[in-house]
């Protein structure tokens, strides 16, 4: 069944939507499903996993297994992913079964940094300058000037996981080794400026609409902290990077929220240039602003796009800042686990407390995230130094 065949007639909220995945992303999906009147069936190992908990149907098998492939397309009039690394040839298995947003091989592009980068040029989209590292002699090819650089595994890396910093030669060549001499990507380092992400979400008729552009704190790789509106990005340097974004979707005949994180980059001349990072096949970290700050969520425009039902520009209606909430905020008080000071945020004006319902506390291990909303900019500033104050939360 073609995506565009199988989204010719709108899936209508009482249906049931599938999901491959179930953690915070898909959590956030079934949510909103649920809201809209839909029923809902996760597929995800974990008896415990943060969406399996709160759906209607929770198909525990891995991703690849056919029985369980079945039951969810049984299950579902209409699929999605919640997480780029989900095989890809699960969601191929399924569309001969069900309509299935993004479809696999867009997922596959991204699961891949060389395809990914390869993508971006064929949409016109500058990157990094890079090389792909596959064997001793590619690693032998790579030019000087993409020293200083980052080794990037092209598979599997997130939250800044799967990647090394090298400054010459006998660096990359210990760091590649380390990480088995599986392929990689070389990435010269750039001086970023700063860093923002582009969501966009279009439907099988090519619609397509967007969120304004986010502008994101990165601590130690990860996604620390998302301001919106940008307070660094001019408008037109925000309407580029939301044309590069649509580009990015229409070139590989998107359908779903696709998330584009870029770099700002000094163009020597006194002005900003745009190269893009990666992207994500699915609503993004970056995006959870906008279930507390838009008239419209990234999950429920997820949620529009694979069933065909009407996409509309989303507004923000109020200034915004995600502060992420990592286990690490458990460990504050020493190595015993200690939950935080939540009745103390809550009562700060405009917080949005969002906790993934995950058992355990791990340094690093996304938790949840407070969204913070006010009335102005500097309101939403001041809400979140108290809030990271009374956190123990450094970047805010
Ligand atoms: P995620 O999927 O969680 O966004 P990731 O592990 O896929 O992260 P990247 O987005 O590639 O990793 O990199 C993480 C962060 O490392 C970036 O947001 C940026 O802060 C920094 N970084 C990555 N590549 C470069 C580069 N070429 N030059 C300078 N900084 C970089
Ligand atoms: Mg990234």
């Amino acid at each position: 069944m073609s995506a565009s065949g199988a989204h010719a007639a709108a899936v209508l909220p009482g249906a049931t939507l599938g999901v491959m995945g179930g953690g915070q992303l898909g959590r956030m999906f079934v949510h909103a499903a649920q809201s809209l009147g839909y029923r809902t069936a996760v597929l995800d190992p974990d008896p415990a996993s943060p969406a399996g908990l709160v759906s209607h149907h929770h198909v525990q098998t891995d991703y690849l297994d056919p029985a369980g492939l079945a039951r969810l397309s049984e299950l579902a009039q209409a699929i999605t992913t919640e997480f780029e690394n989900v095989p890809a040839p699960a969601l191929r298995t399924l569309a001969a079964q069900r309509p299935v947003a993004p479809a696999g091989d867009a997922v596959a592009i991204c699961q891949d940094r060389a395809d990914e980068k390869a993508h971006f040029a064929r949409a016109g989209v500058p990157c990094a300058p890079y090389a792909v590292i596959r064997d001793a002699e590619t690693l032998a090819a790579v030019p000087d000037t993409l020293l200083p650089g980052i080794l990037k595994t092209a598979r599997m890396g997130y939250d800044g996981k799967g990647q090394a910093r090298v400054s010459n030669r006998a660096e990359l060549a210990a760091a590649w080794a380390a990480m088995g001499s599986v392929v990689c990507v070389l990435e010269q380092r750039l001086a970023l400026q700063l860093e923002l992400s582009v969501i966009v979400a279009r439907g099988a008729d090519g619609q397509c609409v967007h969120y304004p552009v986010q502008q994101n704190l990165h601590v130690a790789g990860i996604l620390a902290v998302t301001q919106v509106p940008a307070p660094d990005v001019s408008p037109e340097l925000a309407a580029q990077a939301v044309a590069c974004a649509k580009s990015i979707a229409a070139s590989m005949d998107y359908v779903g929220v696709l998330c584009v994180e870029f770099f700002v980059l000094d163009d020597g001349q006194g002005g900003q240039r745009l190269v893009a990072n990666e992207m994500a096949p699915r609503p993004h970290n970056s995006g959870h602003y906008t279930i507390d700050a838009c008239d419209v969520s990234q999950f429920e425009l997820q949620v529009r796009a694979m069933t065909g039902l009407p996409l509309v520009q989303p507004r923000l209606h109020s200034p915004c800042r995600m502060l992420n909430l990592l286990g690490d905020l458990w460990f504050r008080a020493g190595p015993t686990e200690q939950t935080p000071d939540w009745a103390a945020v809550l009562a700060l004006p405009g917080t949005h407390l969002h906790l993934y319902g995950k058992t355990s506390a791990r340094a690093g291990r996304k938790m949840g995230h407070l969204t913070l909303t006010g009335p102005n900019a500097e309101a939403v500033q001041t809400t979140a130094a108290q809030a990271a104050a009374c956190l123990g939360l450094v970047d805010c």
